[in-house]
């Protein structure tokens, strides 16, 4: 901390040290295979750099949402196994069987379309989807008998393989989550009694890997985690032995001195209350940084901490600093690692009402993304 290397304006440092590391922890945690999950572009991150960090501290396969997110992952070159599981209405799969990408199938339409794209020699690789709660995608319940009964024929037929089987939690409660691995078993023995048998039960996110151990089942798709975030509002990243990959910071842009009663942003929703120091903070909510977030979010620069004052604009945001000998070119840290004294993203989406998924994935693309490894 201190001062920016001259000339970078604002810029997400990605620590891909912390990723491996983070990967590492919870593998050891779970006891299971890891699926690395590196949708919207890595949380953030950099899915291509997040899914070689993720693997080189142990995951052994990853997930995206969209098949084209698994495309761009093997034009970065990386050859391990990739799921996609949300789809267009009426998609096609020949560029991601041929690619190799694994597909999450929700409906018979989908199985239908997967076993289409497979042939003999290169056959779909499918991961069914049963719903089990939480009311998103998924084959209901009711449509689970005959898509598991489809699916054994197709794969009889060598037109695609079911490797998996998977479902999602809805986070409630331990009762609603177990009510919902209840569900997947019945699903599972369904599957199993249609001559099916999937090697990869998957229902587990980061949250009931950590906290619900009867959900680990074959393996876990852990996102939030392997970025070093906690997705419990009791326990910190430190709480879980995590450490946060990204750090949001900018160069201080300008310095004005100024006297008691100046207005600060739009609205003047700020006023100083004496002659003091306003720094200007080149990230606004165009770079992902909440205007919900207005008054409340906090930042250190020198190592200090303060929080924005007034409105958060477009580009960027005021910084009351008092009498603190604040400079430009001075760094401004708005999240990173609280251990290395720097607020946390989760601080953020406190300040804007939100959870700290959401801060990291909004950070804009004007955000140069930058990798280290400490
Ligand atoms: C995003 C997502 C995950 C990862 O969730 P985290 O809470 O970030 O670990 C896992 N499974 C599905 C289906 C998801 O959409």
């Amino acid at each position: 901390m201190g001062r920016m290397p001259a000339g970078v304006m604002r810029e997400a440092t990605i620590d891909v040290g912390a990723i491996e590391a983070n990967v590492r922890q919870l593998r050891r945690m779970v006891g299971v295979e890891v699926i690395a999950v590196v949708k919207a572009d890595g949380y953030g991150h950099g899915a291509a750099r997040a899914a070689g960090a993720a693997l080189a501290g142990g995951a052994t396969r990853l997930a995206v949402v969209e098949v084209a997110e698994g495309l761009a992952l093997r034009r970065a070159g990386i050859d391990a196994p990739i799921l996609a599981w949300l789809h267009a209405p009426g998609a096609t799969f020949g560029e991601a069987v041929e690619r190799g990408i694994e597909l999450g199938i929700s409906t018979l339409d989908q199985l239908t379309a997967a076993a289409a794209a497979g042939t003999a020699d290169r056959p779909a690789i499918v991961h069914l989807k049963l719903e089990t709660g939480l009311g998103r995608n998924g084959v209901a319940p009711a449509d689970w008998p005959i898509v598991c009964a489809e699916a054994a024929r197709l794969e009889r037929l060598g037109r695609l393989r079911v490797l998996g089987v998977f479902s999602h939690l809805s986070n409630t409660s331990h009762d609603d989550d177990r009510a919902a691995l209840r569900a997947f078993e019945e699903g599972v023995a369904v599957a199993s009694a249609a001559g099916l048998s999937p090697r990869l039960r998957h229902l587990a996110a980061t949250g009931a890997a950590i906290d619900l151990p009867e959900t680990r089942l074959d393996c876990v798709r852990l996102g939030i985690g392997i970025y070093g975030l906690s997705p419990f509002d009791d326990r910190t990243s430190a709480d879980l032995g995590l450490r946060p990959a990204m750090t949001l910071r900018a160069s201080v842009a300008a310095v004005r001195r100024v006297p008691a009663g100046q207005g600060v942003s739009y609205g003047y929703t700020h006023r100083t209350d004496a002659e003091t120091t306003l720094a200007l903070v080149p990230l606004g909510y165009a770079d992902g940084v909440p205007r919900q977030a207005s008054g409340r979010g906090p930042v250190t620069i020198g190592g200090r901490r303060f929080h924005a004052a007034g409105r958060i604009a477009m580009d960027q945001f005021v910084v009351d600093v008092g009498d603190a000998p604040v400079a430009v070119g001075d760094e401004a840290v708005l999240f990173g690692d609280p251990t290395l004294g720097a607020p946390s993203a989760t601080e953020w989406a406190d300040a804007a009402g939100t959870i700290n998924y959401e801060v990291v994935t909004r950070i804009g693309a004007r955000v140069p993304r930058r990798q280290v490894s400490a």
